[in-house]
């Protein structure tokens, strides 16, 4: 794999710092089309990026499709549909104290940004938070993992075909070109890894002041309760999220807790479902359904972790090391029950087909067993048919995300935040969740400059201005007046203009944040500040507060284009 060399890094990282400061990325338009260009790239590349996927990870084109290319190009089209949404100023209520004025809060780009990806996923850890960095009016760096050759080359030649550098580019490299990429500033670094190499991009971001979300690893539990759902709808679905990827997902289940009157069916129900899926044990190697490991080094990690939990007193259940092959990176599906708490696979995350069943009594002892694990889950899972007994575990034990009879799936659901939580991580993805995270929401306050809203100039020195009486006047106000609606602000405001203010127009501008013309003050006159408090009461007697707001809103757009 030839790497980025350091001089490029600077001059990629320079070139899209020039191309933020000239606000190109900031129009919603710029941003569609950028968001376009990755539509149009996975659909016109698919085969080249599944093919980079099955040389990396034997990835079969489905498992491809579904978890890497399909999800990030639903990533993109669903920015596309939103982005005015998502990108729209929220006006929202004022304290009253600081009457009259507005207050809003503005979605704006942060400005270069940097996606490193770890090698499980590599198309879609890196594409899909590049969506949301091109979405939110970002330029993006995308650094690929090196464990992934194939889908870094293809990403390294292919993405310059789409888009320009200053844009988005792909940084290629192992630790030393990470290393480059940390000493530069970056107005948001989205890192996907392990929690090892997470402190080291959290504590080399320190040192720049750059902003980082982490996307990290652990150990995720799952746990079937004495009164579990349908067993084979249930085997099916765990043995599914663990073997997707060879069992090397984030939010695999790591280990299994069964209430132990279930023990005997699980491990039956397991053994199955597995069978079904990919064959008889012997059999399984030639099944080319089942991805491989990322390397040799991965595949012997999983091997010496069974033999661990053998001499730890693990019994197999099914699969295991003599089934394995380093050389071809593979190692079967693998279920082990009951070894020693002090197996490796039961202190480091496994991120391998390996799923250890441990057997518990009552629930109590299920969250005792969970707490004594080092970390903070990254999901929690819960198999059982009383909602209550889900909630018991949620409030118990904390985690990044969590899913009631299944699993994997929230993942895939974008209207909820993906991310971790202590030692999973901070910060989230997906969606608007991943668009936010790219944003910087800028609160704004404007207040019309006139004498009349001084209120006898209670806030400037002298303080003792009325006496004793300006401290608890203040203080009054400021703790027992509500706040404002935004509606109501305007109203206000549209009032304090018939005392003798320059009128609705000058409202509306400065309600807009921007400073009057002296000919659009001129034009202002009394018809147009009777008009505008009668359409911001008329829409608050027809629609509510929402349909004056939003006329308002509009009222204020209107000036702001005058
Ligand atoms: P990793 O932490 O080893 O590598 C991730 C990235 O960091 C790579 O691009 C790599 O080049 C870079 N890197 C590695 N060592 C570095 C160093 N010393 N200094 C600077 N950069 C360095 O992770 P991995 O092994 O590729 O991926 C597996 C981990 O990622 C697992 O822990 C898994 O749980 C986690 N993961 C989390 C999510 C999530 O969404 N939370 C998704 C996928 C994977």
């Amino acid at each position: 794999m030839s790497s980025t060399p350091n001089e490029k890094i600077s001059a990629l990282h320079e070139a899209q710092k020039k191309l933020f400061a000239t606000s190109k990325t900031r129009p919603l338009m710029w941003r569609k089309q950028q968001l376009a260009k990755v539509v149009k790239f996975i659909d016109e590349c698919s085969t080249q990026i599944s093919d980079a996927l099955t040389k990396d990870l034997g990835k079969t084109a489905f498992e491809g499709e579904v978890t890497e290319i399909e999800v990030t190009k639903l990533e993109a089209l669903e920015a596309i549909e939103n982005l005015d949404s998502w990108s729209a100023t929220e006006y929202v209520s004022a304290p009253g104290a600081l009457m009259p004025s507005f207050c809003e809060m503005r979605k704006e780009p942060r400005g270069v940004t940097l996606v490193i990806g770890p090698f499980n996923y590599p198309f879609s850890t890196g594409f899909g938070p590049a969506v949301s960095a091109l979405a939110a009016g970002n330029t993006c760096i995308i650094k690929p993992s090196e464990m992934c050759p194939a889908t870094d080359k293809m990403l390294r030649d292919l993405i310059p075909k789409y888009f320009d550098p200053e844009v988005l580019a792909v940084v290629s490299g192992a630790i030393p070109e990470t290393t480059k990429l940390m000493e530069l500033e970056w107005d948001m670094i989205f890192f996907t890894g392990s929690e090892r190499v997470g402190k080291i991009i959290a504590g080399a971001a320190a040192k720049t002041l750059s902003p980082v979300i982490l996307e990290l690893g652990g150990k995720s539990p799952l746990i079937i309760t004495k009164e579990m759902p349908e067993l084979e709808a249930m085997a099916n679905r765990i043995m599914w999220g663990k073997t997707i990827n060879a069992g090397q997902t984030c939010v695999a289940p790591d280990y299994v807790l069964v209430q132990e009157e279930n023990v005997e069916a699980v491990l039956e129900a397991f053994k199955t479902s597995l069978e079904n899926m990919f064959g008889k044990t012997n059999e399984q190697i030639k099944n080319s359904t089942f991805s491989r490991n990322v390397s040799v080094d991965h595949t012997k990690r999983l091997i010496s972790m069974i033999d661990d939990a053998k001499s730890n007193g693990g019994k197999i259940v099914t699969g295991g090391s003599e089934y394995g092959d380093a050389k071809a990176k593979y190692f079967p599906p693998t279920i082990i029950y009951n070894p020693g708490p002090k197996s490796k696979i039961l202190t480091e995350e496994i991120f391998g087909c390996i799923l250890p069943i441990i057997p518990y009594k009552t629930n109590g002892d299920a969250i005792r067993y969970i707490n004594t694990m080092r970390g903070t889950p990254l999901a929690l899972y819960v198999f059982t048919r009383i909602r209550e007994h889900f909630d018991f575990f949620m409030d118990a034990v904390p985690s990044g995300g969590a899913v009631h009879n299944d699993v994997l799936l929230h993942f895939a659901c974008s209207t909820i935040p993906f991310g971790g939580l202590g030692t999973s991580g901070y910060g989230s993805g997906h969606g608007k969740h991943g668009f936010d995270s790219f944003t910087h929401t800028r609160g704004v306050l404007s207040k019309p400059c006139k004498g009349i809203f001084e209120f006898g100039g209670i806030r400037y020195p002298p303080y003792d201005r009325y006496g004793g009486f300006s401290g608890p006047l203040f203080k009054f106000l400021v703790a027992k007046l509500p706040n404002i609606p935004v509606m109501y602000s305007t109203a206000l405001y549209y009032s304090a203009c018939t005392l003798g203010c320059v009128g609705t127009m000058y409202l509306a501008l400065n309600y807009a944040g921007v400073e009057p013309r002296e000919d659009a003050k001129a034009s202002v006159n009394g018809l147009t500040k009777f008009i505008g408090e009668l359409i911001v009461d008329l829409g608050k007697w027809i629609g509510g507060e929402g349909l004056a707001r939003a006329m308002a809103r509009q009222a204020a757009q209107t000036c702001r284009a005058a």
